[in-house]
C-alpha cells in the first residue's frame, strides 16, 4: 500500500497526564515509525535541555520576526511564553510521506486541524479527574497555588476535548504507549485516507478482470 502523504499526529493533554513520558516511550520503542517536530519557544531553557533537541530557544523579538515571516504552522502563548511549530519541517516530512508527531497544547492543536484537516488529534488524560489531581499533588514539586492553576486550566481545556479524535487514557504506561502506536497505525488504513489507493486498485482489477494480463 502506498501512502503518498505522511500523517500529522498531534498529541496534547492535561498538565500532569504524562504526555511527555508517553511521547518519549513511543519514540524510543518505534523510532523508525515517527518523526518528532521540534518547536520553537521563548521560555527559558531548563536544566538538561538542549538547543535543537528539546526546543529551538528564541528571544521574544526573534520569535515575533518568525511569526511575521510566516515560519510557523501554528503558534500559541502558554504561561506567558510563545511556543510554535516550524512549518517547513512538518510540511516537507508530510510531502515525503513521513508521519510526524507534534506535542503541543490545545490552541495550537486546533490551528493545526484547520491547516491539516486530516491531522490525527490525540488527547492524553488520566482515567479520571481525581487521579489528575493526585498526580499533580504527588509530584511534590508544585505549590498548592500552581496545582490549583493547573486544575483550573484542565477544567477550561475539558471544553475543547471533544474536538480531538481519540482519548489516550494513561493508566498503564506500556499499554498506553502501545495503544497510541496501534491507534496511529490503524488510522492510516481508514477508508477515507485511502481513496487514492482504492482508485488504483479499481484500475488494476479492471485490467485483470478483462484477462489482459
Ligand atoms: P513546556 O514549557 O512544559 O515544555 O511546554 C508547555 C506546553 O507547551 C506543553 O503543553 C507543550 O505541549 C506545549 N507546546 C510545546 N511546543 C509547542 C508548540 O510548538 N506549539 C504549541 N501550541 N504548544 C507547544
Amino acid at each position: 500500500m502506498n501512502f503518498n502523504k505522511g500523517l500529522v499526529i498531534v498529541l496534547s493533554g492535561f498538565s500532569g497526564a504524562g504526555k511527555g513520558t508517553i511521547m518519549k516511550h513511543l519514540l524510543d520503542k518505534h523510532k523508525d515509525a515517527y518523526h518528532l517536530s521540534i518547536s520553537a519557544t521563548t521560555r527559558d531553557k531548563r536544566t538538561g535541555e538542549k538547543e535543537g533537541r528539546d526546543y529551538f530557544f528564541k528571544t521574544k523579538e526573534q520569535f515575533e520576526c518568525l511569526i511575521e515571516d510566516g515560519e510557523f504552522l501554528e503558534y500559541a502563548n502558554f504561561n506567558g511564553n510563545y511556543y510554535g511549530t516550524p512549518k517547513s519541517y512538518v510540511d516537507s516530512l508530510v510531502e515525503e510521506g513521513k508521519d510526524v508527531i507534534l506535542e503541543i497544547e490545545i490552541n495550537g492543536a486546533l490551528q493545526v486541524k484547520k491547516i491539516y484537516p486530516d491531522a490525527l488529534l490525540l488527547f492524553v488524560t488520566p482515567p479520571d479527574a481525581k487521579q489528575l489531581k493526585e498526580r499533580l499533588v504527588g509530584r511534590g514539586t508544585e505549590t498548592k497555588e500552581v496545582i490549583e492553576q493547573r486544575l483550573d486550566l484542565a477544567y477550561q481545556q475539558s471544553f475543547l476535548m471533544d474536538q480531538y479524535d481519540y482519548l489516550v487514557v494513561n493508566d498503564d504506561l506500556d499499554e498506553c504507549v502501545e495503544r497510541v502506536h496501534e491507534t496511529i497505525q490503524n488510522e492510516k488504513f481508514r477508508i477515507h485516507r485511502n481513496l487514492n489507493n482504492i482508485e488504483i486498485m479499481k484500475k488494476e482489477l479492471e485490467v485483470f478482470s478483462k484477462g489482459d494480463n
